[in-house]
This record gives C-alpha cells, sequence and structure tokens, in this order.
C-alpha cells in the first residue's frame, strides 16, 4: 500500500490495497544492509518531497501536464536545500491511469508536451542544478 495516493497511479490497483505493513526506521535499514548483502545495487523510496537524504542519492521528478507537479519550485528546493550538484532524473513518461480520465481530473488527463518538457529542463537549470540523468527525458 502507498499512502501518497495518487490519482494517477499507474498501480492504481496494488497502491490502494491494504497490503503490507509498518516498520521502525531500524528494521528497514535492515532491511537495506540484507538487500545489498544479496547484490542489490539500487533502492528506490516515493516521497513526497519532504524526507530526501542527501548521500549517494537519485532525485527523480516525475513532469506532469500544466505543470502541477511544481517543477520549478521543487529544483529550486533541491539546488537551495540541498546543493547544485543533487542528481536530477526529470521523468517525461506520466500517461493518465488510475482514476484519471475526461470527466475525472481532466486538467492530467494527457502526457506531457515537448514544450514542457524544455521548460523543466529550463527550470532544473534556472535553479542551478546541473548533474542530469536525461536517458528517458528526450
Ligand atoms: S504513483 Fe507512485 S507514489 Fe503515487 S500512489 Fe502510485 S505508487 Fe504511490
Amino acid at each position: 500500500m502507498c499512502n501518497l495516493r495518487c490519482v494517477f497511479c499507474q498501480n492504481y490497483d496494488i497502491s490502494r490495497a491494504n497490503r503490507g505493513s509498518g516498520t521502525s526506521p531500524q528494521r528497514l535499514a535492515g532491511m537495506m544492509i540484507e538487500l545489498q548483502a544479496m547484490g542489490c545495487h539500487n533502492i528506490n523510496f516515493v516521497l513526497d518531497g519532504h524526507g530526501l537524504a542527501k548521500r549517494g542519492m537519485l532525485v527523480r521528478h516525475l513532469v506532469m501536464p500544466g505543470g502541477i507537479a511544481g517543477t520549478e519550485s521543487i529544483m529550486r528546493f533541491l539546488a537551495e536545500e540541498l546543493s547544485p550538484d543533487t542528481y536530477v532524473n526529470l521523468m517525461n513518461q506520466y500517461y493518465p491511469a488510475g482514476r484519471v480520465s475526461s470527466s475525472q481530473f481532466p486538467e492530467i488527463n494527457r502526457r506531457i508536451t515537448s514544450t514542457e518538457c524544455q521548460q523543466a529542463l529550463d527550470a532544473a537549470r534556472a535553479a542551478g542544478l546541473w548533474r542530469f540523468d536525461q536517458r528517458d527525458f528526450w
């Protein structure tokens, strides 16, 4: 179960199901060490922007239609509160899913445009960020 509850969730059935259980920070750290010992190279956390670690981090930001992801302010936050050296992956793969349709949440019932892609990158650069992982962006 995911507690962010995005209406556009592409895994809506899974993210809303009452599966999984809470755990302590200590146990979570132990689980990550166990995964590392098993050869895991990458652990992803989905955050709402308030719990970012500062080391060994790639921030992945999903650009949304109409600028509603707050790309500009998030890029400024990363550059000013973390570091302009923060490694950032701007993602352009949003597509309508979950509860989004032409009658519900119509403002996000489309993919983003190439102009919006460019604006997101411009906003990140304007904030002072410069380390980008753009494998999927263009
Ligand atoms: S899109 Fe991601 S963060 Fe949002 S509800 Fe689905 S799994 Fe959670």
